[in-house]
Order: C-alpha cells, then structure tokens, then sequence
C-alpha cells in the first residue's frame, strides 16, 4: 500500500461506491462514503450472478469484452478482502445451464448460441441423456440445452458486508447522510448533506439510477434510466452444485441462481419504470415462469421479493463521466453493475491518481 495521497468523497454505497472505496482505501486514499442506507439500491435486489457467457446480445460486444474480465478481477478483490479482513467472500464458478422451456423457447436458444458464437464463446449442446444431473429439477418437457463455460456467481450481501467490513478496518469514513449537494471550486470538492458540509481533493458519484446531487446534477452530458428489475427469493431447491440455470419461458428470460443450503434467486422482472412497487402480475409471471420450469418450487417457501432501479445509459454501457474536472460520475451499469463493479473501482482509482 502507498503513502496516504489525499481526500476522497464518494457518494453512493451500493456495489460500485463501495468497492470504489476499498480500492482506494487500498492505494492510500483517504475516503468519506456517504450514504443514508447503504447498499439499499440496485445492489440489495441484484442475483449477483458474473455471468460473461449468458449475458451475451447483439450490439454489447464492447461491455461482453469489459465483463469477461470481472470474474479475475473479483478474485483478485477477494483476495484482498482476505487479507484486510481474514474472511473468504465466496465466488461460484458454476457455469451456466440454458433451456428453451417451449418449442419457441428453443429457438430462442438457438438463436442466442449463434451470437455467443459470433462472440467467441462456445455453447456445448447437452441433452438429458447425455447429461442427466445437469436437468435435476427441470420440468421433463426440457430435453436438451446448452452449458456456458466462464460464468460464476457470488452473494451480493456477503461482498457488501465485506467490502464495508474491509473499508471500515482500512480506515473508510461512512457517513450515514443523504448528499443534497456536490461542488467543486476547481481545487476542491464540497459534499453537503442536511447536516454539514465536506471537503475533499476528489469526488466520485456512486448514485446508480438515481437523480445526482445538486451542483453536478445539470452539469453532465451522459442520462441514465431507471429500469425495474425484481427478484424472488425462495428456500426449498439446491441445485448449488450444478450450473445456475438460465431459461427462455413463453419468450420472457429466466433465472434460477440455486445457493448452498437451498436459498434460491428467481429472477428477475425488466419494467421501464422508476417506482419501487411490486405489481402483482409482475410477480404471477415470474412465478409462474419458474413453477413451469422448475415444476419442484411448488413446495417452495417464499423468503421475500427485492427490487431495485438498474442503472440504464442511452446504449446501455457502463460509463465514467469527467464532471468539472475533480468530479466522476460511474453509472449505466445496468444489468451488469455487480459483475463489472471491481473493474470500474480500478477506472475510480485511475481518475483519482490523474488528479494528483
Ligand atoms: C433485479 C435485479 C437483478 C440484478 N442482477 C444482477 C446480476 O445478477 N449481476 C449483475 O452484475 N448485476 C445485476 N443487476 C444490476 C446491478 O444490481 C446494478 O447494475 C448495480 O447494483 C448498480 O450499482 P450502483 O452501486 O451503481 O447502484 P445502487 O446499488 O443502486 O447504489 C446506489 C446507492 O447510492 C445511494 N444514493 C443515491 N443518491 C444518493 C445521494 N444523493 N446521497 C447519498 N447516497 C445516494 C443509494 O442509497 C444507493 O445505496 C441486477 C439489478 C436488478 C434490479
């Protein structure tokens, strides 16, 4: 670790605030993290799944090639999350399972492994003959798929409460404030909350899908929507050991990440809307999907429901928005902020160090 180099402010504790933080931390930064519920966001609904291969479609070749990166990176922090703090944050390199539930639904399938293919990643057919255990819990109408190497999955929960834990042993201030204002006057940068002023040599915003502060909030070129996403948690299936499974049913896209002990993510709804509700048709279809696919959910028990707001961007890229010079704005994560937050930690750092 270098010399202490100066004074960070981040706004925002979800994924990307908070491993932007540890990275800093890490290099000598000294860093204030605001935020009046941390990792309350996006974060608290997302599977958490790191997942390259699956997440493949037409016209994301540049965010296909940032996220085949993630999973070394995440290794690399948990790495050092074991050193800062002595605790192992979990990475499940799985692979992933992808069925068609219907007769369209396999087309679907086919036509997602000709652009995983045209991608460089190679789909390999399986049936259940070939393959049984892959199948355990499918619905029998399911006989073939294919298997996704690369992909993994970690607990977002654990990496947040890790993350803080190893921020709070590297000295990382969290202030439990909501930030009404972020300024600079071109040497420094000034956080207000409804509290107290801060000051700092830098700022990161960290605010995911919603509005910015104050003070940065008209001054960015870049816009970011809010997309609805919503997952079931369920407990009653284990299938930890074997490839998250990934499905099209009647054309909608469907998740099953499957933990050790048999707590299960479904997921997860997509609505172009920013109010945090859970609409009840939103939730029969999800249900429903995965009660047709996994026909052994029935006996299920419902744990809860999370939603979060995704952070979309205009071509739904991840980016980092020079604000006034001393401010980055690092959002349009979208699906893939959990996967892609270590490495937009690492362009937090590279904004910081060119500053000094
Ligand atoms: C249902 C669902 C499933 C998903 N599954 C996956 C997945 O499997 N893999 C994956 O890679 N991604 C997944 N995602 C996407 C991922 O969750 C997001 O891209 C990621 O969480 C964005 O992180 P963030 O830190 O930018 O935003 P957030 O997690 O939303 O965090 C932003 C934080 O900023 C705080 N904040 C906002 N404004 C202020 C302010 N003015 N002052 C102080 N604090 C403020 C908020 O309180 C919040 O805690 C999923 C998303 C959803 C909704």
């Amino acid at each position: 670790m270098t010399a202490t180099t100066g004074d960070v402010l981040i706004v925002g504790a979800g994924v990307i605030g908070t491993t932007s933080a540890f990275r800093l931390a890490r290099e000598g930064w000294r860093v204030t993290l605001f935020d009046a519920a941390p990792g309350s966001g996006a974060t608290w609904a997302a599977a958490g799944m790191i997942a390259p291969s699956a997440e493949v479609a037409p016209g994301e070749e540049e965010n296909f090639t940032l996220q085949r990166g993630a999973l070394a990176a995440w290794r690399d922090v948990a790495r050092e999350i074991l050193d800062v703090t002595g605790d192992e944050l979990e990475l499940f390199e799985t692979g992933t399972l992808l069925v068609g539930f219907d007769t369209s639904d396999r087309r679907l399938v086919d036509q997602f492994s000709l652009v995983a293919q045209r991608f460089g990643v190679a789909p390999q057919h399986v049936t259940r003959e070939s393959h049984e255990k892959l199948f355990d819990g499918v619905s029998a109408r399911v006989h073939d798929g294919v298997l996704l190497d690369g992909d993994a999955w970690l607990d977002p929960d654990q990496a947040i409460a890790l993350l803080t834990k190893a921020n709070a042993s590297l000295g990382v201030t969290l202030v439990r404030q909501h930030v009404l204002a972020a300024t600079t006057d071109g040497d420094h940068v000034e956080v207000t909350t409804a509290e107290q002023t801060f000051r700092g040599d830098v700022g990161v915003l960290a605010t995911g899908a919603r509005a910015l502060p104050e003070g940065v909030a008209d001054r960015v070129a870049n816009v970011v929507r809010p997309v609805r996403g919503m997952t079931v948690r369920v407990q009653g299936l284990d299938r930890s050991a074997l490839p998250t499974l990934r499905a099209f049913v009647r054309g909608r896209s469907l998740y099953v990440v499957s933990r050790p002990g048999g707590y299960c993510v479904l997921g997860a709804s997509s609505d172009e809307q920013g109010e945090l509700v859970v609409e009840v048709g939103e939730l029969q279809r999800l249900l429903r999907d995965a009660l047709d696919l996994v026909p052994s959910l029935e006996s299920a028990a419902i744990v809860e429901t999370r939603q979060g707001l995704r952070p979309a961007s205009k071509d739904l890229a991840p980016f980092v928005e020079i604000v006034d010079e001393r401010w980055a704005w690092l959002s349009g994560h979208y699906r893939h902020g959990v996967t892609l937050a270590p490495l937009t930690a690492r362009e937090a750092l590279s904004f910081a160090e060119g500053l000094k």
